[in-house]
C-alpha cells in the first residue's frame, strides 16, 4: 500500500510537501504544496510548465505533472517542517519518456523482467566554498596532499557531522567522511541501495549537503573540477546485481578471477563496450573534460581515469575491482543527473548479460606513469561534443534509454555546447592576437 501523505504530515507534524522534479541538467525542480492540500495531487500531481525547465518541451505543451513516489518521502532533518518528496512526470496521462526519473525506473523494470536487481553505492565528493563560490573556504587548508587531513576535517565538524547525523536518523547506515585530495574536498558515504532508491539518496544527498552548507555560511559544489590543478568531484559507482529477493549477490563467485561471476564480468563487459557511449551522461558539462583526461594535480594524481581500461584494487583505471562480488566504475563526476547515470549503467550492463560481453584482460599498471603502455586502450572522450557525438552513434543504449529521451538529451547538450563554444574566452585572445 502505497503511503498516504497526509497522514505522514499528521504524522511527523510536516506543514509542506517539497513535490521534486529533476530535469535532464539535474537541477531539482519543486512546488511547495501545504500538507492540507498534498491529498489532491496524490494521484493528478503538481503542474509545472515543463518548457521553464530543461526538458524538451515547448511553451506551448500541455501541463507537465509532477506526481509525488510517497514510498520515496523524506522529512528534510534540519527543517522538520517540509517533506521532500520526487516525483514522476506526465503529460496527459501519460509518463514523460525523456523525465529522468522514468528513463531509470523503466530501466530498473527491464532488468527485474530478467530477474535482476542492480544494487549500487554512489560515492559522492563536494567543496565547500566561500558563498561567492571563487575559493575554499578554509583558509588554513591548503596543505598539498590534504586527503585525509585530521585537523582541516575537524575544522569543518560542524557541517560533516551535521549531515552525517541526518544520515543515520533517515537510517541510510552512512560508515565514514573524510577529508578528500583537493584543499576545500570532502566525500561522505554510506550503504549501497538498489538503483532508484541511490538515486533518490543522491539527489536528496546534493540537496542536503547545499542546505546545510548554506546554514553555516557555505557554498557547497558538486562541480566535477572548480579549480585548475586541484584534484576534481567524482561520483564512483560502485555496482551489483541480486536475484529477485536482494538477499543473493549475482556478481559473487569466488572461483573466478578477482571474485567476479560470470555474469557480473558481462555486465562488466557491457560497461566497458558502452563507455564511450556513456560519457555524454556520466560526465555531462563542459567542465566535466577538465576532470577526465586531466595533466598531474598538486597532490601527485587526478584520481580520475583517461582511458577505457579496467584492473583489480587500484585506483588509476576506469574500472577497479576492489574486492569480491562488485566493481566500481570511477568514471562519473558530481554533475552526472542522478537518475541517468544509474540508467546507463543498467542499459549498459544489461546489453553485456544479453550479449555474454567480455571486458578483456585486465591491466595492472599504474595508468598515471605507465599509460603510454597502454596502447591499445581507446581513450576517454576530449570533450563535451566528443561525447555528445559518442553517445549518439551508440544505438544500443539509444534503443535502451529510449528515442524520446535520447533525441531530448542530445538536443539540450547541443544548445548547451553551443552556448559554450559562442562564448569568446581570454584564452583566443592571448593566442590569436600576434598572428
Ligand atoms: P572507495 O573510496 O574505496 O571507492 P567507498 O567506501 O568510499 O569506496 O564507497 C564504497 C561504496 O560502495 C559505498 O556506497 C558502499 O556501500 C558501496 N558498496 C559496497 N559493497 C557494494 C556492493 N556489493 N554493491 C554495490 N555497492 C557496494
Ligand atoms: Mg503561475
Ligand atoms: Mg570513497
Ligand atoms: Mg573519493
Ligand atoms: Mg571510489
Amino acid at each position: 500500500m502505497a503511503k498516504d501523505l497526509a497522514a505522514f504530515a499528521e504524522k511527523n507534524g510536516v506543514k509542506y510537501f517539497m513535490v521534486s522534479y529533476t530535469d535532464l541538467f539535474g537541477a531539482q525542480r519543486a512546488k511547495l504544496v501545504p500538507a492540507q492540500a498534498i491529498n489532491d495531487m496524490a494521484v493528478d500531481g503538481a503542474g509545472f510548465a515543463g518548457f521553464a525547465t530543461w526538458l524538451d518541451l515547448t511553451a506551448a505543451h500541455p501541463d507537465m505533472m509532477a506526481v509525488p513516489d510517497a514510498e520515496a518521502v523524506v522529512q528534510l532533518p534540519w527543517k522538520p517542517d517540509v517533506a521532500w518528496v520526487p516525483a514522476n512526470c506526465v503529460i496527459e496521462g501519460q509518463p514523460l519518456a525523456q523525465a529522468p526519473r522514468n528513463v531509470l525506473r523503466r530501466m530498473v523494470d527491464e532488468a527485474a523482467a530478467e530477474g535482476l536487481r542492480v544494487k549500487t553505492g554512489v560515492e559522492p565528493e563536494f567543496f565547500l566554498l566561500c558563498p561567492s563560490g571563487d575559493r575554499v573556504a578554509d583558509e588554513y587548508d591548503t596543505a598539498v596532499k590534504p586527503c585525509y587531513d585530521q585537523q582541516a576535517v575537524m575544522r569543518r565538524y560542524d557541517v560533516i557531522a551535521e549531515i552525517s547525523d541526518y544520515m543515520l536518523a533517515l537510517g541510510w547506515e552512512p560508515y565514514q567522511s573524510d577529508h578528500e585530495d583537493a584543499t576545500g574536498q570532502f566525500e561522505m558515504n554510506w550503504k549501497f541501495d538498489d538503483a532508484l532508491a541511490t538515486a533518490d539518496k543522491v539527489s536528496f544527498f546534493k540537496f542536503m549537503v547545499k542546505s546545510v552548507a548554506e546554514k553555516h555560511g557555505l557554498r557547497a559544489t558538486f562541480m566535477p573540477k572548480p579549480f585548475e590543478g586541484l584534484t576534481g568531484s567524482g561520483m564512483h559507482a560502485h555496482i551489483s546485481v541480486w536475484d529477485k529477493s536482494g538477499k543473493k549477490n549475482a556478481f559473487a563467485d569466488d572461483s573466478r578471477e578477482l571474485g567476479l561471476s560470470e555474469q557480473g564480468r558481462n555486465f562488466l563487459g557491457g560497461i566497458m563496450a558502452h563507455g564511450t557511449g556513456m560519457t555524454a551522461i556520466t560526465n555531462p558539462t563542459v567542465n566535466s573534460y577538465k576532470r577526465i583526461n586531466a595533466p598531474r594535480t598538486s597532490s601527485g594524481a587526478t584520481w580520475a581515469p583517461n582511458s577505457l581500461t579496467w584492473t583489480g584494487n587500484n585506483r588509476t583505471h576506469m574500472v577497479r575491482v576492489p574486492g569480491p562480488g562488485r566493481f566500481e566504475l570511477r568514471l562519473p563526476d558530481g554533475a552526472a543527473n542522478p537518475y541517468l547515470l544509474q540508467a546507463v549503467i543498467i542499459a549498459a550492463g544489461l546489453d553485456g548479460i544479453r550479449r555474454k560481453l567480455d571486458p578483456g584482460p585486465r591491466s595492472d599498471i599504474n595508468m598515471y606513469t605507465d599509460g603510454h603502455l597502454a596502447k591499445d586502450a581507446p581513450k576517454l572522450p576530449l570533450n563535451l561534443l566528443d561525447a555528445l557525438r559518442a553517445f549518439e552513434a551508440d544505438e544500443t543504449l539509444n534503443r535502451a534509454l529510449g528515442a524520446e529521451f535520447a533525441a531530448a538529451y542530445l538536443k539540450l547538450k547541443r544548445m548547451e555546447w553551443d552556448s559554450y563554444v559562442s562564448h569568446f574566452s581570454k584564452w583566443e585572445h592571448d593566442h590569436t592576437l600576434d598572428v
